[in-house]
């Protein structure tokens, strides 16, 4: 039996610690699903490595804007399977083709309309969706080059499932198509503190995808990732809760959803990758309370600074404690030093126990006005990907009309 490795993981939606309680409290049929998952995902590890060299291999790019492509793999181990649904075709009679097709398009858009990206590599990629993967196999995940879809076990009677069909809950496509935008940008190794950011990272943007689709603030939004999931007689309402971790779900089958909200109750642990599923409560929690602090539309504003963030500064070996400085940092080049959203960001980390360090803002170039021009580096944070000030000036401008 194994899970994600951090050297190759595959990017599961489920965290291994439910399988593994689903394989000792479940019946003797749902355990063997169960274990099925877990062996299937130790396998799907192993080719991890063919994939990153596919995608990583120089293929020139067309920009054809949104472009999605849906296939179904007949319940068998095939990827990608057979062709479904193209950009641009009509809807299908089959549900899960169409939501996998929707929630790729709310993804897309949310990183292109919103934020300015050609997709999770900014060059274009297309994206690609299986549905149908294997039988009662339950997860969805992202291998490194596309989307997969497991049924849950709705080919049974509702009253035998434990999940239902993982196309089903819109920001489970979004949480798992952004571990590719994370792939293309910090590259947050897959373990600790990094990994649990990069599983946070998910859920933000997912959550960001269903809000941004219901038009909710953040104020109206239920801030509940996988609702709908959990098959109907499974005593929960979702996978995690970024309002409240560890309120998620509390059920014979699945165990009690064991995520902290705060670093007091922080979890060191061997399994899970050093509890990449775990830890991420806590900075879920965080962006929850400096985007609730904000107020109106998560994604404009907490959205915006979290994804310039990930872009530009984080770095593979980040953890909480840099992802607050730079959160912060970058709130106070995108928003002013000491604006509201630059103390929301301050105050939804120290929430959490963690206080922010501050960095030097990047300096401005100089002008002629400037009476001692004194020569800066254009980063203060070695080793960061950090934007240079003139694309964080125009990236303001176009968003908040020259703010
Ligand atoms: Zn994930």
């Amino acid at each position: 039996m194994g899970n994600c490795s951090h050297f190759h993981p595959i990017f599961c939606i489920l965290p291994p610690h439910i399988l593994q309680e689903i394989s000792t409290r479940g019946t003797p049929q749902q355990a063997t699903w169960a274990r099925n998952t877990l062996n299937i995902t130790a396998t799907l590890r192993e080719n991890r490595q063919l994939a990153i060299s596919r995608v990583q291999s120089p293929i020139a790019r067309v920009l054809n804007g949104k472009d999605r492509v849906v296939y179904d793999a007949s319940h068998s181990d095939t990827l990608p399977g057979t062709r479904v649904r193209g950009e641009g075709d009509g809807p299908s009679s089959d549900v899960a083709v169409n939501e996998a097709y929707d929630g790729a398009g709310a993804t897309y858009d949310l990183y292109h309309d919103v934020y300015g990206r050609e997709s999770v590599d900014g060059k274009g990629l297309r994206l690609d969706s299986t549905i149908h993967y294997q039988t009662n196999y339950d997860n969805a995940f992202w291998n490194g080059q596309q989307m997969v879809y497991g049924d849950g076990e709705e080919s049974l009677p509702a009253d035998q499932r434990i999940f239902n069909r993982f196309t089903i809950a819109i920001d489970v496509i979004g949480h798992e198509l952004t571990h590719g935008l994370t792939q293309y940008t910090a590259n947050l190794n897959y373990s600790d503190q990094s990994g649990a950011l990069n599983e946070s990272i998910s859920d933000i943007f997912g959550s960001l995808v269903k809000q941004r689709s219901l038009g909710q603030t953040a104020t109206q939004a239920d801030w509940l990732i996988g609702k709908g999931l959990l098959a109907a007689r499974i005593k929960g309402v979702a996978l995690r809760s970024m309002k409240a971790p560890g309120t998620a779900y509390d059920d014979p089958i699945l165990g009690k959803d064991p995520q902290p909200a705060t670093m007091k109750d922080f979890q060191n642990m061997g399994g899970d990758n050093g509890g990449v599923h775990i830890n991420s409560g806590i900075p879920n929690h965080a962006f929850y309370l400096m985007a609730l602090e904000m107020g109106g539309n998560a994604w404009e504003k907490a959205g915006r600074l979290w994804f310039v963030t990930l872009r530009d500064k984080l770095r593979a070996t980040s953890d909480f404690q840099e992802c607050a400085n730079l959160t912060a940092q970058t709130a106070g080049e995108l928003f002013g030093n000491n604006s509201l959203e630059h103390q929301a960001v301050r105050k939804g980390w120290a929430d959490v126990g963690i206080n922010v360090v501050a960095i030097p803002p990047v300096s401005p170039p100089p002008t002629t006005t400037d009476p001692a021009p004194t020569p800066t580096p254009p980063n203060t944070n070695p080793g960061c990907l950090a934007a240079p000030a003139t694309s964080l000036r125009a990236l303001g401008k176009r968003l908040f009309g020259g703010k």
